[in-house]
């Protein structure tokens, strides 16, 4: 297929010479002469007033005044902008389109959700602490003022590297000069996607509004039946998966249990309500030093949470889960069951890898150059959760909202130096910041910039930068505001049940009529003791 014209403005696609041009000339001399005449021409141009020079080339000075670019062999009309389509605005696209305002191109950025969602405080959704709306933000009112940047709706469904177009689910097909591919990931089931209708994720907002939806309904349930098996069944809840987003998940559910719904039911006593984290690392918070991961499965136990290493999951259903504790099976009986065992790439990975004969890694990611395009094709880049990138070592780097945020803002910048014509950047170099896993209120780990720490500096580390990272001013101030309410009165503000799940609980079936009659509650245990 025949590859589409390009112009890259800096290259000097120009044709014609101009006399009056201090560069005329200049074109049949060597390299360094060249250079010298670069030289010259910024100078001259610097020195003529205040027209805007906006980008100088190693070998020809190109300047813009209305839609007219000036190089050294004559005008060129700036009809054409550089077209730049992103998809995903996630976390490495929206940086990504934010690095990319100039004159100089024309961005589409492509998400099939209106919003940008920062999925870190997802497990507040989840737990009832935020609404879905304070950790999301309208693409279009981010990007409302990037004039050359436009935000459309859409689920991108295929790309033709060799045409330079991505077509989209409804049927629009965009040509692009370059792109950059920001879709992020999806949860993964180790090839079990049987077990989600059980045991949901956390990447979306449906997603924590759906689990939001169990862990109360679960309470519910319990208040109204009496059978005490049935009831211990509704009272379980099972976390599969103990990396950040598992602990966060166990913790918060811990202080529902304990503090939160302590007074509000007659016949449960909620804080008697078991959380089982589980995992098959030997470890909660494998990618944490050792030393925090001990301090952090010692805050979860405080919280009544039961940490279970080494167990394998083998299957969910509605009633719970088969695990496999040192090759020994095992059922545990619980309603509830969530999914925060892994990631895997989002599905146009695949259709761009065999587009393009890119390899992959054992997550699907994309491999990519150092400089995070695909190799061969130098104008697709793929950042963040969907790209695999090595560090100087030759580590893959990790999937976080850092690596992708750094990623677009590296894509960005790589493709405004190629529409100015200047020297590429030099391979993408992660800056590690750090990890933070938070466990409950005041308490969480953080290893930043090599430093360890643990309980209420951690937690202030926490609060301060997601409250930092939220894109839209108006969400900070809101979760900064529930967040002081939450801590003071250990309330949780958006404990609503919304929606169905496919766990819900049918009283005339699974009771025979009414739901039973519940008894008044006893004293707790830990009462009692
Ligand atoms: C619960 C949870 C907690 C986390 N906590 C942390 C944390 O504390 N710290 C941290 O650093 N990282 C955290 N992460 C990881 C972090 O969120 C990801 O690494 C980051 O979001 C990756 O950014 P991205 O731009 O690659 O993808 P995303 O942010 O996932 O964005 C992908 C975008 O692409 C869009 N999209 C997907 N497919 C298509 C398509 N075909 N067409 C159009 N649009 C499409 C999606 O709608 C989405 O907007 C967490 C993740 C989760 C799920």
């Amino acid at each position: 297929m025949a590859k589409k014209d390009q112009q890259n403005f800096g290259q000097g696609s120009a044709s014609g010479l101009s006399t009056g041009n201090p560069l005329a000339g200049c074109r049949s001399h060597s390299r360094f002469q060249w250079d010298a005449c670069s030289l010259i021409a910024l100078t001259i141009n610097y020195l003529r007033g205040p027209r805007r020079l906006v980008a100088l080339g190693p070998r020809i000075a190109l300047e813009v005044e209305g839609r007219v670019a000036k190089t050294s062999q004559g005008e060129v009309p700036v009809s054409k902008p550089w077209k730049v389509i992103i998809v995903g605005g996630g976390f490495g696209g929206l940086r990504a389109a934010q690095a990319l305002r100039s004159d100089l191109v024309d961005v589409t950025l492509i998400d099939r959700r209106n919003y940008h969602l920062f999925q870190p405080l997802l497990y507040q959704v989840a737990t009832g602490s935020l609404s879905p709306g304070e950790v999301a933000a309208p693409l279009r009112s981010i990007l409302s003022r990037q004039k050359n940047t436009r935000v459309l709706l859409g689920t991108v469904e295929d790309v033709d590297p060799a045409y330079q177009q991505v077509f989209l689910a409804d049927g629009a097909v965009l040509p692009y000069d370059s792109l950059i591919v920001a879709t992020g990931s999806q949860t993964s089931y180790f090839g079990h996607n049987e077990w989600q209708e059980w045991a949901p994720g956390l990447k979306t907002i449906e997603e924590a509004t759906t689990i939001r939806h169990k862990i109360l309904y679960a309470f519910e349930v319990a208040e109204r039946i009496s059978d005490s098996v049935q009831r211990r069944a509704w009272l379980t809840f099972v976390i599969v998966g103990a990396g950040p987003s598992g602990v966060e998940l166990a913790g918060a559910i811990g202080e529902i249990a304990r503090q939160t719904l302590k007074n509000d039911f007659r016949s449960i006593h909620p804080e008697e309500a078991q959380i089982i984290l589980m995992d098959f690392a030997p470890r909660v918070l494998m990618t944490f030093p050792e030393n925090l991961a001990e301090k952090a499965h010692r805050s979860l136990t405080e919280l009544g949470v039961q940490v279970k290493c080494g167990a394998m999951v083998k299957g969910v259903d509605k009633d719970g889960l088969t695990i496999e504790v040192n090759k020994r099976p095992d059922y545990i009986h619980a309603k509830t069951v969530l999914w925060a065992g892994g990631i895997t790439a989002s599905p146009l990975g695949r259709i761009l890898t065999a587009r393009t004969k890119a390899e992959t890694d054992k997550g699907g990611r994309v491999k990519v150059e150092p400089d995070l395009t695909i190799p061969d094709y130098p104008d697709i880049y793929v950042i963040g959760d969907l790209g695999s990138a090595v560090d100087a070592n030759g580590k893959p780097l990790p999937g976080l909202a850092q690596v992708a945020m750094q990623g677009g803002s590296y894509a960005g910048k790589s493709i405004l130096r190629k529409v100015k014509g200047q020297a590429k950047l030099p391979p993408f170099h992660y800056f590690d910041k750090g990890s933070l896993a938070v466990i409950g209120r005041a308490s969480a780990v953080a290893n930043v910039f090599g430093l360890h720490l643990s309980g209420l500096p951690a937690w202030l580390v926490w609060v301060f930068i997601h409250l930092m990272y939220l894109v839209s001013f108006q969400s900070r101030v809101l979760v900064f505001i529930q967040w002081a309410i939450q801590d003071l009165t250990f309330s949780r503000g958006a404990r609503l049940i919304t929606g169905s799940a496919p766990t819900d609980f049918n009283f005339n079936k699974e009771v025979g009529g009414g739901g039973g009659t519940p008894e008044s509650k006893t004293e707790p245990a830990a009462a009692r003791q």
